[in-house]
């Protein structure tokens, strides 16, 4: 009788599955992907589909590469599953190509996501300030309309209300600033200025709720999930400053913006002299091939947990954390990277391709295109003067047409009801011209369609 349920269900299309956001994301309803390959893939029914944000902004290399296939089936056979408890060689040759990438010594803890990463750091920074004789310092701030994971720690990072109101109470000691959003600023003048005293605002509150109970910052050097904003590289800089000054760890956030994403191996490289305390990654350090995600620690930083024995060491056990087979895909995935020259692809395809998209800003209901790399944010309003954010059902308009016509692309912004009105496009970074072309083209003409 169940069996007879279930296949009636299927044909139904009714899945069993619980998947996120899916009931309120109709243009995603009933896409099931079979087949990958480059930036496309196919569903069931056989319709092709450019995908425009690179599933969840992780696909960098897109679909079906073989080398990375391989070095998984390669790993799997050699050494199927070891805990990093001990060691194994691809997570020893891992830390020692991110440490290389990220330009200074950095020692790294494997975990398996995004979120798990940025818990792993917000541990690191709470018992690192603990052993070096501030362990009062345990609060962890970052910014509104910044989204770092999903699990109660990284939620409770994460500043955007409607996301925790219904697991509230998060975990005690998130503070949540003023994010450098130049557009809607509460700030006058430039958008450098406005960046500026947003950072400025960062020391206002350190200052005032006491620097000594303050253990890290954590952001991102582009806001992503909440709109692609981009702000100021002075604004980086000055905010970098700042926690050195306050004896305030620097947790960057490269989830989205690492391997190459945006022009740099890493985002916070576009910020000269800029060296976070901690990297937080995932998704593009395996182009979603396989999940990992790395917390890598500044040498120094380490070096406080090996100091008096026992009592000194991390506590931290992630059973499948720098898996052998998801970090030989990472060390290929790099390899791919730096032998195909991605970065300068991205660069020059940025600018003389996707940087097109900048046209649509004389369209009556586009109020700010922004982009740094292959991360593009188009902020949709209803008029230019008032800023009001586009109406949800013109939004779904947008992104129902371009799904017709076979690209998928995402929205975001705040979770503010009526706020999440950023279109977003991250192809994947090996895109050919003419998939870059499709896109422009689909969504070009289906925000002029309005
Ligand atoms: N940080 C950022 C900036 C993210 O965008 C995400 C996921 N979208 C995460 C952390 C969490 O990653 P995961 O979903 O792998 O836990």
């Amino acid at each position: 009788k169940v069996k007879k349920e279930m296949n009636g269900r299927l044909e139904k299309k009714e899945s069993l599955l619980w998947n996120a956001m899916h009931r309120f994301n109709p243009e995603a309803e009933q896409l099931v992907a079979v087949k990958g390959e480059g930036s496309w893939f196919t569903d069931e029914s056989g319709k092709r589909y450019m995908d425009g944000v690179s599933g969840l902004w992780c696909l960098n290399l897109g679909h079906g590469r073989e080398e990375i296939a391989e070095a998984a089936a390669e790993q799997m056979k050699n050494l199927s599953y070891f805990p990093l408890t001990m060691s194994h060689q691809p997570a020893i040759k891992l830390a020692a190509k991110i440490s290389e990438l990220l330009g200074e010594e950095y020692r790294t803890f494997f975990a398996n996501s995004g979120s798990e990463a940025n818990e792993t750091a917000f541990k690191i920074a709470r018992q690192y300030h603990n052993q070096t004789g501030n362990p009062q310092k345990y609060k962890i701030i970052s910014r509104y309309r910044a989204y770092h994971g999903s699990t109660l720690g990284a939620l409770s990072a994460t500043a955007q209300a409607n996301r925790r109101v219904k697991y509230d109470p998060t975990v005690p000691g998130f503070l949540h600033v003023y994010p450098p959003y130049s557009y809607r600023s509460i700030f006058n003048g430039s958008a450098e200025e406005s960046d500026l005293k947003a950072a400025q605002l960062l020391e206002e509150m350190i200052n005032w709720e006491g620097e000594e109970t303050i253990a890290a910052f954590i952001m991102e050097p582009f806001i992503s999930g909440g709109g692609v904003i981009i702000p100021s590289m002075k604004y980086i800089q000055r905010v970098s400053e700042i926690c050195k000054q306050h004896n305030i760890l620097l947790i960057m956030d490269e989830v989205v913006s690492g391997y190459g994403r945006t022009g740099k191996m890493f985002g916070f490289q576009q910020a000269a002299g800029v060296q976070p305390d901690m990297v937080t990654m995932a998704k593009g350090l395996t182009s979603g091939y396989l999940p990992l995600g790395a917390t890598a620690v500044k040498s120094e930083i380490y070096d406080v947990f090996q100091k008096d024995g026992k009592d000194s060491h991390f506590r931290h056990v992630s059973t499948y954390g720098g898996h052998p087979a998801a970090c030989a895909v990472a060390l290929k995935n790099i390899e791919i990277i730096e032998n195909e020259n991605i970065i300068e692809r991205v660069n020059n395809l940025a600018q003389s391709k996707l940087a097109e998209l900048h046209q649509l800003i004389d369209h009556k209901n586009v109020g700010e295109v922004r982009q740094t790399g292959f991360l593009l944010g188009i902020e949709m309003v209803e008029d230019k003067e008032s800023k009001t954010p586009l109406a949800d059902e013109k939004l779904a308009k947008i992104i129902g047409l371009c799904k017709e016509k076979g690209l998928i692309i995402g929205k975001n912004g705040d979770t503010v009801p009526g706020h999440n009105n950023v279109i977003i496009a991250a192809p994947p970074l090996t895109s050919t011209e003419e998939d870059l072309d499709f896109l422009i083209d689909t969504l070009q003409s289906a925000i002029r369609s309005l």
